[in-house]
């Protein structure tokens, strides 16, 4: 009786997924060099993208006081994957504080003067925050929503829906010992999956690094099953683009037809991001 059961259950959630209609967005926080090294040459193998949260006082070269070359992305570097394969640059503020634990001013500088600091470098908006730690209160997410930002990324594991917050955007988190098979089952279950890394390495050894095997394995069945990669602004403005069609087309059906219609789609041009996409 128990065998039945179970396989009515397993007929009962067969019904496979379209994955080709599936998004995963990586965000990659600390800007470690492996991203340089081992994620970006996978990436721009597979025509995908990835929203990397960069600490602005490590970022080694102009502006950077901690820069060490052997562990984080140079300027260069961060340049050049910008214009090859169309990452987004994310602030994961100057110093990589608890932002609860500062005063406010210390607080605004390290939430403002990061998004100033990496919008004068590279020329971008920058609209996506990640918070470090994921330590935040109602302070700092009013912090980064006064400073201009969008978006902000959370560290708690979490599902994307309607629902949720902008400013607490969840994640799934790939961490030594997260098997490839949990990761593809979370991308299978999830129409859009927000992942979170921090080194991807050859052999990981520290609790946040995950294998450069896993993660190229994992690209290639993203690959085979047509998954597509966008960065957290990209999913930001076709939301956004989703939002006013609608708007716009309850409009028409009611009659009503406004000449600021047209200024609202300008605002939603994808390609205001700067990092829309040379893939
Ligand atoms: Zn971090």
């Amino acid at each position: 009786m128990p065998l039945l059961l179970f396989s009515l259950l397993l007929s009962l959630s067969s019904g496979e997924p379209d994955l080709s209609r599936h998004i995963v967005v990586f965000t990659i926080d600390d800007g470690y060099r492996s991203v340089y090294d081992y994620v970006y040459p996978l990436l721009r193998k597979h025509k995908m993208t990835a929203t990397i949260g960069l600490i602005t006082d490590y970022l080694a070269g102009p502006g950077g006081r901690y820069g060490n070359p052997a562990t984080f992305l140079s300027y260069q570097q961060v340049r050049e994957m910008l214009d090859s394969a169309g990452i987004e640059i994310a602030s994961h503020t100057l110093s990589h504080p608890w932002l609860t634990r500062l005063d406010s001013v210390s607080a605004w500088r390290e939430i403002y003067r990061s998004k100033e600091v990496l919008e004068s470098l590279f020329g971008v908006p920058v609209i996506t925050f990640v918070y470090p730690y994921g330590d935040m209160d109602l302070r700092t997410v009013r912090m980064v929503r006064r400073a201009g930002y969008r978006l902000a990324r959370a560290v708690r594991p979490g599902v994307i829906n309607f629902w949720v917050d902008p400013y607490r955007i969840p994640e799934f988190e790939l961490r030594r010992g997260t098997a490839l098979g949990a990761v593809k089952n979370h991308i299978r279950n999830n129409p859009v999956a927000v992942l979170l890394l921090h080194r991807v390495v050859p052999k990981p050894r520290l609790f946040t690094e995950w294998p450069v095997d896993s993660f190229a394995d994992l690209l290639a069945w993203m690959a085979e099953n047509r998954i597509q990669t966008r960065t957290l602004a990209e999913l930001y403005y076709e939301w956004r683009q989703g939002v006013v069609a609608l708007m716009l087309s309850e409009r028409n059906a009611s009659g009503l037809i406004l000449e600021s219609d047209s200024v609202l789609l300008k605002e939603v041009d994808v390609d205001k991001t700067g990092t829309f996409n040379p893939r």
